[in-house]
């Protein structure tokens, strides 16, 4: 309905000591990152060794019911995941945790993320034999950890002796009968930390806001290129050779991530307000009031308003609850679609000159429609700010990015031509020499989307959503 962009996937798991109700804490867990996918979701319990699980289309309120929680029972561990497709397609063996029982016993496995190489792997795996259910990448790593653990000691070495041949970015909570093994690609793409409950349970999380929803507190991120190992005996590390390059998704910090929540010693919140300070400094221009769009909009306006001294305002009041019941308007009615979820308040920025600052311009159409709210609710000019760079490539690492040919940064041949567009007076885009300052400058980021160059060689990555058309058709 809105050409915005989506992130992929969230992650939980949960280990105790002793039988308690984890998938409770799970649903916690769940309930709290579910701005990172809302199209289905999953629990899988461990009981003494037995795995249940429930997943299904829809949010985590309506899919975990009290009963189905009750079902799930009690355990000592569990993990769950939260879904938006991208790559792989809508497909209900795409829900996860993925459950797989292999030779060596149960594994649950939920992933963040898109591999490059994921067409390349599950042909060598099916020229093999193997059958796969789904068309999620999911699977293949689920299977490159099989047959490594085939000849491994334990599921530790075989996810060790896996990760060389996964490429690209995979966020993942491993469950077994006995442990937990959590492990993050070289690069970090994806966010991934750990916490502890006062009464000592470990928790992993996609986010750090997910860990207060248990009661556990912070404790570190999983590093780039780490394997985490949980069980009776505590927690452990696994340096291993893939080495740590560190390439965090810098739209982490502009969109994707809860501004609660701290990734890699950086608040996402500071990275957005700083956003808005930078957009400020390069992009000012006279007004009466800046304003954000919901949500990840509005921190960044309160930082070009700090920066720029021109007062905050609430433009938009956004209805929260649409869900996936919500009946999708027809192409007559998309205009009205916009008004549905965001209300312009005629209060703030009638008669004024306002700045409007948001995350991102894909397509151009959902950001036209936004500047005629203002227009029609009295704005005297509506001049656009955006606390990213112009969108000018696709994403190959778990997030839905429009194909080039749409995405009206490359259509267009400059920023004039854009504002035109979407009908603004002006329009300013934070530089793309700045985006490290959002993190302080302290790693290093993944910002392919915004100049092309990826940390991971990407040309696997065209070949693989081929083969997802083709399964599809
Ligand atoms: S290409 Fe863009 S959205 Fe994708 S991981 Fe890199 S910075 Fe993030």
């Amino acid at each position: 309905m809105f050409d915005t962009i989506h992130e992929e996937c969230g992650v939980f798991g949960i280990f105790e000591n002793k039988t308690a109700n984890v998938a409770a804490s799970v649903y916690f867990g769940l309930y709290a990152l579910q701005h990172r996918g809302q199209e289905s979701c999953g629990i899988t319990v461990c009981d003494d060794g037995v795995f249940r699980h429930k997943r299904a289309d829809g949010l985590v309120s309506e899919v975990f019911t009290r009963e189905e929680l009750d079902k799930l029972g009690s355990g000592n561990m569990a993990v769950g995941h939260v879904r938006y497709s991208t790559t792989g397609g809508h497909n209900h063996n795409n829900i996860q945790p993925l459950v797989i029982r292999h030779i060596k016993g149960n594994m649950a496995l939920v992933h963040n993320g898109n591999l490059v190489n994921a067409a390349e792997l599950r042909r060598s795996f099916e020229m093999s034999g193997a059958i796969f259910h789904g068309t999620s990448d999911t699977e293949a790593i689920a299977y490159s950890i099989v047959r490594e653990r085939l000849t491994s000691s334990s599921t530790e070495q075989a996810v060790e002796r896996a990760m060389p041949f996964i490429k690209g970015a995979y966020s993942c909570i491993l469950m077994t009968a006995t442990k937990l093994v959590a492990f993050r690609d070289p690069d970090g793409f994806r966010p991934l930390c750990i916490g502890k409950t006062h009464d000592g349970a470990y928790v992993v999380a996609s986010e750090s806001c997910a860990l207060e929803t248990v009661g556990a507190e912070f404790i570190r991120d999983v590093e780039a290129g780490e394997i985490v190992v949980i069980d009776k005996d505590g927690l452990r590390s696994i340096t291993t050779n893939c080495g740590n390059k560190k390439h965090i998704c810098i739209f982490e910090y502009i969109y994707f991530a809860r501004p609660d929540s701290v990734i890699e010693g950086i608040s996402v919140h500071h990275a957005r307000l700083k956003a808005g300070e930078l957009l400020a400094k390069h992009s000012h221009v006279d007004a009466d009031i800046v304003i954000g769009v919901p949500d990840s909009g509005l921190d960044a306006a309160l930082g070009y308003a700090n920066a720029s001294g021109i007062p905050y305002g609430i433009g938009f009041i956004k209805n929260k609850y649409i869900g996936r019941s919500f009946i999708q308007p027809d192409q007559n009615q998309r205009e009205n679609a916009v008004k549905i979820k965001l209300n312009a308040v005629r209060e703030s920025v009638e008669g004024k000159r306002v700045i409007m600052i948001d995350d991102s311009i894909v397509r151009g159409t959902t950001s036209a429609r936004i500047v005629r709210l203002l227009r029609e609710a009295g704005a005297k000019e509506v001049h656009v700010r955006i606390s990213s760079p112009p969108f000018l490539h696709s994403c190959y690492f778990g997030t839905d990015i429009d194909s080039e040919e749409n995405l009206i940064a490359g259509k267009c041949n400059s920023t004039e031509e854009i504002a035109e567009y979407i009908g603004a007076d002006s329009l300013g885009y934070l530089p793309v020499e700045c985006l490290g300052d959002l993190v302080d400058n302290r790693f290093g980021c993944c910002k392919g989307c915004f100049t092309g160059e990826y940390p991971v060689d990407t040309s696997g990555a065209g070949y693989k959503n081929k083969f997802d058309e083709k399964i599809h058709k």
